[in-house]
């Protein structure tokens, strides 16, 4: 079984192309929502988090994400430190997550910061998905309700969009020029076939 990452910059379409490698039976892993969860599952991450946050950052609910967005947002020290604790945190859970999946020729993790996290070093291939940055602040300003500068500041902090996709072993156009469900379904027999070539040797033969 292989393990892919797909990523991209904010409002690239991630999470949309990977409800497509869905509908092909693959199963994703969603880096940002499981990182919601394991801030409140994962002892060791939430003693770490205290230490360095106040304890108080926890309440009877669990995490004040609120809270803690506020120290990290406009702190780039305080957002790595942080990164630094849930990191490897959310590489653990995903690795035994994959490790628990059943017979599929491959496993997606979704994630915005696959490089930036180091995460990449457990994958076997990555995917990117593209799209121009004036449609990606859009499509992020309609999805969220937010404002051009408030989209603007969160895609600084990303990883600049064109190094990215070069990082990648293969890119998804998602500019609403081509078809992404074509795009998608020649990338699933790529990755299939790289799975398991010994299977693909015997059809041949
Ligand atoms: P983030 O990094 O912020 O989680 P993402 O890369 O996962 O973003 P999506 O949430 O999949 O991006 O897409 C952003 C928005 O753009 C969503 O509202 C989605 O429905 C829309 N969208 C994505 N691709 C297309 C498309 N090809 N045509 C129309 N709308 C699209």
């Amino acid at each position: 079984m292989l393990k892919v990452g797909i990523t991209g910059g904010i409002g690239s379409g991630k999470s949309m192309v990977c409800k497509i490698f869905e509908m092909f039976q693959i199963p994703v892993y969603y880096a940002d929502l499981k990182a919601r969860e394991i801030m409140n599952r994962d002892e060791i991450l939430i003693e770490q988090i205290k230490t360095h946050f106040g304890a108080n950052i926890y309440g009877p609910n669990g995490l004040d994400r609120a809270a803690l967005g506020a120290i990290v947002f406009n702190n780039r020290e305080k957002l790595d430190l942080l990164n630094s604790l849930v990191h490897p945190a959310t590489i653990r859970d995903s690795e035994a997550w994959a490790n628990a999946q059943g017979d599929v020729p491959y496993v997606l993790k979704e994630a915005a910061l696959i490089f930036e996290s180091e995460s990449f070093h457990y994958l076997d291939k990555i995917i990117g998905v593209h799209a121009p940055m004036p449609l990606r602040l859009l499509r992020t300003m309609k999805r969220d309700n937010m404002t051009r500068e408030e989209v603007l500041a969160r895609m600084d902090k990303q990883m600049d969009e064109t190094i990215k996709m070069r990082l990648c072993d293969y890119v998804i156009n998602n500019d609403e020029r081509e078809l992404v469900i074509e795009q998608v379904f020649e990338l699933h027999g790529i990755l299939c076939e790289l799975a398991e070539p010994t299977t693909t040797e015997l059809t041949i033969l």
